[in-house]
């Protein structure tokens, strides 16, 4: 419960707050008030990119911004095309509908949101075999904002049906330590620009992560008496949690060890990788892999993953020292 508040204290509330990408946020400042100026619904929005890179923060900003309710749901729980329908009939003009994990949603569910989204009525059938009929139901416009981590999983009838589609990219280490400046003023922290900074470098290119980090920090912060995060304070406490100096923590680590150790570094399909690592596919995909390609150290190919000459540096594993270890055992 109080996580849940501390991460709505920290979430920026308009678009001048919300740092980084700026390309997109320049194309949305400009988007949001061409609506605004014609009094009419935004085009529907597809923002895609990585967990924790501020799709959710972005939709809230959107319709903030464009003085709108928000609806907010996901695609999993979209069970029946019926869900779906009570919440669109239930909008009022120009709200937001926000559909986290739209790639989620049942095939079922997606068809009835096409003439939702293009013509702003639901089609549905009532009643059953040759008896059934279908009726038309107007809605008041609106604007489907949609958030996905996997757009290639999208259908192509969905993705084209938006007319403002957003990649998220991940974040630099300055736009995170600005992030976590940010984030410790609203907590009253006392930080210096240099341990921001340390945490920024640290946090795989993610605020949800940065945020999540200095909250960490700060816990040892104050057992180790210390009132003020600086530099080496951070960087001692993300040593403690197992962090290392470019972010990857101990499931990173475990992924680029288990593809060298135990199938030479590659290539490997992602499922052999899964259950070797103890892990589940999406997971892997989703939130391990993007970063640690990100980073230089995995390269997917047609074979499968191989691990880069750049992780064995990082790893300070030597290859050959490291076979010749394997053979041995
Ligand atoms: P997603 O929906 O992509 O998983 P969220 O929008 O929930 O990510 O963002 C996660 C957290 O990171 C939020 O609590 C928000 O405070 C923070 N955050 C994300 N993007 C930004 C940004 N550009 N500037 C400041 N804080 C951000």
């Amino acid at each position: 419960m109080s996580l849940m508040v501390n991460e709505e204290k920290i979430r920026p509330q308009n678009l001048d707050q919300f740092i980084g990408q700026d390309d997109l946020r320049a194309n949305l400042r400009v988007y949001l008030d061409a609506a605004k100026t014609r009094g009419q619904h935004l085009d529907h929005v597809l923002l895609y990119g990585n967990p924790g890179l501020g799709k959710t923060t972005l939709a809230q900003i959107m319709a903030s911004e464009l003085g709108v309710n928000i609806v907010s749901t996901s695609g999993p729980v979209l069970e029946r095309s019926a869900d779906l329908a009570a919440i669109l009939t239930n909008l009022n003009k120009n709200d937001l509908l926000f559909i986290d994990e739209i790639h989620r949603m049942p095939a079922s569910v997606e068809e009835i949101l096409y003439p939702a989204m293009e013509d702003f009525c639901l089609d549905l059938i009532i009643g059953q075999g040759p008896g059934a009929r279908t009726v038309k139901i107007e809605l008041e416009p609106f604007t489907l904002v949609g958030a996905s981590t996997r757009i290639g999983l999208l259908t192509s009838p969905l993705r084209d049906r938006f007319g403002v589609i957003c990649r998220l990219d991940f974040y630099t280490s300055e736009e995170l330590a600005t992030i976590v400046l940010r984030s410790s003023r609203v907590f009253n922290m006392d930080i210096t620009e240099d341990g921001a900074l340390e945490i920024g470098k640290r946090s795989r290119g993610t605020p949800r992560i940065a945020n999540r980090l200095l909250r960490r920090v700060r816990d040892f912060a104050q057992m180790a008496k210390n009132k003020k995060i600086d530099s080496s304070i951070a960087s001692a406490a993300l040593e403690r949690m197992d962090v290392d100096s470019l972010g990857l923590d101990q499931m990173d680590r475990k992924i680029l060890g288990c593809i060298i150790k135990q199938f030479s570094g590659g290539p490997v399909g992602v499922k052999t990788l899964a259950v070797a690592c103890s892990e589940e596919v999406r997971t892997l995909e989703d939130i391990y892999e993007p970063y640690l390609i990100q980073c230089g150290f995995l390269k997917r190919t047609s074979r499968g993953r191989v691990v880069t000459p750049r992780a064995y540096k990082h790893l300070r594993i030597i290859r050959q020292g490291l076979l010749s270890v394997d053979m041995e055992e």
